[in-house]
């Protein structure tokens, strides 16, 4: 009798423990935060990145990211110390700053930087990128994507990440734009999409069709302008496999379409939203 009761006790105790590690498992903390624009902080438990952090243009109707913002993220204080990566859509001025990209990066020796070539040329050019070339060079992620090239994938530190290059919005007048669409699963498993100035057509997103169903994305973040057409509402309800979706790129006033839309987007910073569905 008294060994049975050992016994049960044991199974009572593993039986616990295996919940916990359940429980701790399935408890995720990761969120995204908005900064402005296309521009997000998303994190989890142990990786945190930037998207399109740094530019300075806002054409008078888009946000630009708050100053207390942007230096907290150049001073590297909570939450945006440990930053492992930042990722660049594309090089347009309301997306990307090579100057800012080239100061943070020396000041944060740590992260790592993807983006397409027009951002890469940039920020090589600058006249000082050479004096910190030793620093730098590892540290660049070039995605060498060409219109209609097969999707790109690199895992760096148990990062896992993959890029198709879409159209940037107004096809195809901006057809030599290098617009990338990442895909990022973080280390807990997590994963988000970052679409840049995707332009919403199918035809651009039908032949990836194998690479859209190898993963499964918790949270994308589209421009806001895919809600407003049957077209884009399709490519995000049934051909890029995301779960959930939160509309970025939203002008300062908020358009009253965007709001009776009922959909999920950011248009204040440091809004902050969890990525993960159960
Ligand atoms: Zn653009
Ligand atoms: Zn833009």
């Amino acid at each position: 009798m008294k060994r049975l009761r050992i016994v049960s006790l044991a199974v009572t105790l593993l039986f616990l423990f295996v919940s916990r590690v359940a429980v701790s498992h399935d408890n995720h903390t990761s969120s995204a935060t908005y900064l402005g624009n296309a521009a997000i902080l998303v994190q989890d438990e142990s990786t945190k990145l930037l998207f399109d952090p740094f530019f300075h243009k806002d054409f008078g109707i888009y946000q630009l990211v708050p100053k207390d913002i942007s230096h907290a993220i150049f001073q590297g204080t909570p939450p945006y110390n440990n930053i492992n990566f930042v990722f660049i859509s594309h090089a347009h001025d309301d997306h990307f700053s090579a100057i800012d990209l080239l100061n943070y990066l020396k000041h944060h020796s740590q992260v790592q930087l993807v983006a397409p070539k027009q951002a890469i040329v940039q920020l090589m050019a600058l006249s000082e990128f050479s004096e910190n070339e030793k620093s730098l060079m590892p540290r660049l992620h070039t995605v060498p994507l060409g219109y209609g090239d097969m999707a790109w994938s690199k895992t760096i530190s148990n990062t896992h990440i993959s890029a198709v290059r879409i159209p940037h919005a107004g096809w195809p007048s901006r057809a030599g734009v290098e617009n990338l669409v990442f895909r990022v699963t973080l280390n807990d498993g997590v994963t988000v999409m970052h679409m840049g100035d995707a332009d919403p057509n199918d035809d651009h997103y039908l032949p990836y069709k194998t690479h859209w169903r190898q993963q499964v994305t918790d949270t994308a973040f589209p421009p806001y302008w895919f809600f407003f057409s049957a077209e884009g509402r399709d490519i995000l309800d049934d051909i890029i496999n995301a779960k959930q979706y939160i509309g970025v790129h939203v002008p300062v006033e908020v358009p009253k379409r965007l709001i009776s839309s009922k959909k999920l987007f950011f248009s204040k910073p440091s809004q902050t939203k969890k990525i993960h569905q159960h």
